[in-house]
């Protein structure tokens, strides 16, 4: 896809359909002459060099990269014309493609009735199934694993909720003997389960907890905002199948949340919750006078917290649906190569004898420490410093980040460390591009070179 072609074609077709509506003149006090706007753009662009490089290969840090092309021109098109996705008043045909992508999404995960819509981001999707787990079990709190996303126990307070973090076992996936002894207490309303922790990408034993909530009354929430995608590897055939048993238990869960802006290939501004049970809706009812009048059918902003919603969000996931969408063949097929790259650094780095993984990659996020002669945690976490850094400064550089670990959940999974401080560093690479899978050697030799040289 030539991005400019498309680019060019997309102000074409708005520029179209404009004319039919007649000509008219853009107001003078809007007027920008090409001269200014070449130097301010220059200042702009120069600006934005001021950046990691986030979609090359060498970048194996955070969980950031560039949206596909297909969402690009999607995005840049709606948003010549802006529609707003609050209500069908704001653009119909935005809207109309949101509950599209919307639904594809609910049937990924196996459900077959939904409520959902997209949002701004997974922190506010989380926020919306929280406060609709506030309505039906008011006065009982969320329980969530040590490991989950911090953002749980912010919105736990912002909600009036107690929070309840629970222990995660040495493979960083929630304690079920824990999280069982908590909802015997009674003050459980609603469990969070985590398909896919940000830190670790670990996979909460969903299917494994649904005994849980018949026995206690609780709501399940799964928080799949970063591995949601992963589920399209379920059972697959092939090194990058996942064991299919959590993921298929999501179907049977209350409430969902996926980050379209992770692993759907989209522009940030990207989230979505998914309701089960379309009842909820209830919950959001809400009288505006000033908007909602061409239609009485449903609009997005009637079960939303959110008013105003870019429609061009929709139209980017939309238009990309079209081309990869949310099945094995389509979206799978780019998961599959992240995961077989994590399963290939761990390999390397298992047989490397200057790096050590810190825990087996369970999806595409791989954690990992410097093999350091006094193997004590303060010595790890200097290393994996002076590395990450390194990293970044020298020639032929590799952008990796680092994860925290505590003392309990280090020396958890390397008992012989000497424990000599509260938490250390190690070196963490989320290989959330499908390249990663074609620079494995360069990129990992380069990180053991760097191990080597401290
Ligand atoms: C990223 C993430 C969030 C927060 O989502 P944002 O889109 O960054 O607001 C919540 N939970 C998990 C598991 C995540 O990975």
């Amino acid at each position: 896809m030539d991005l400019r072609h498309w680019l060019g074609r997309a102000t074409d077709a708005i520029q179209k359909w404009a004319d039919t509506f007649g000509p008219y003149e853009a107001h003078p006090s809007l007027r920008v002459d090409d001269d200014r706007f070449a130097e301010a753009f220059q200042e702009f662009t120069g600006r934005l060099e001021d950046n990691y490089p986030f979609f090359h290969p060498r970048y194996a840090g955070q969980m950031l990269k560039p949206p596909h092309p297909a969402a690009v021109v999607g995005y840049l098109t709606a948003m010549l014309i802006n529609p707003n996705n609050h209500a069908l008043d704001g653009g119909p045909a935005t809207a109309r493609m949101e509950r599209e992508a919307v639904a594809r999404l609910a049937a990924m995960f196996g459900y077959d009735t939904h409520l959902g819509h997209l949002t701004t981001s997974g922190t506010i999707a989380n926020l919306e199934a929280l406060f609709v787990a506030r309505e039906l079990h008011p006065g009982r709190g969320i329980a969530y694993s040590q490991d989950a996303h911090y953002t749980h126990g912010r919105m736990c307070h912002l909600l009036g909720l107690e929070g309840h973090p629970v222990r995660t076992d040495s493979g960083g996936r929630i304690d079920l003997d824990a999280l069982a002894g908590l909802l015997r207490t009674g003050k459980v309303g609603t469990v969070v389960l985590t398909a896919g922790t940000t830190g670790l990408g670990a996979v909460d034993p969903v299917h494994e907890a649904l005994a849980l909530r018949e026995r206690h009354g609780v709501r399940i929430h799964v928080d799949a905002a970063y591995g949601g995608f992963f589920t399209l590897l379920a059972g697959a055939d092939g090194p990058a199948g996942l064991p299919p048993a959590p993921w298929r238990a999501i179907a049977q869960c209350d409430s969902i949340v996926v980050d379209p802006h992770k692993h759907g290939l989209q522009p940030y501004g990207c989230g979505a919750v998914l309701f089960r049970d379309p009842e909820v809706g209830r919950f959001y009812l809400h009288d505006s006078p000033y908007t909602y009048f061409t239609s009485s059918e449903l609009h997005l902003g009637e079960i939303s917290l959110e008013c105003s919603r870019a429609g061009a969000s929709a139209a980017a996931l939309w238009l990309t649906f079209q081309l990869l969408p949310p099945t094995p063949d389509g979206l799978g097929r780019v998961l599959a190569a992240s995961r077989r790259a994590a399963l290939r650094w761990a390999e390397l780095i298992t047989a490397s004898d200057a790096l050590e993984l810190y825990q087996q990659p369970e999806l595409d996020i791989v954690t990992y420490f410097p093999a350091v002669e006094s193997a004590s945690l303060s010595a790890i976490d200097a290393a994996s410093a002076r590395i990450l850094a390194a990293g970044m400064t020298e020639p032929d550089p590799v952008f990796l980040s680092t994860f925290t670990a505590s003392r309990e959940a280090f020396t958890a999974r390397h008992p012989k460390l000497t424990a000599d401080a509260d938490d250390a560093r190690v070196l963490r690479s989320v290989l959330l591009k499908p390249e990663s899978e074609h620079s494995v050697e360069h990129v990992l030799g380069r990180v053991e070179q760097l191990a080597r040289n401290r």
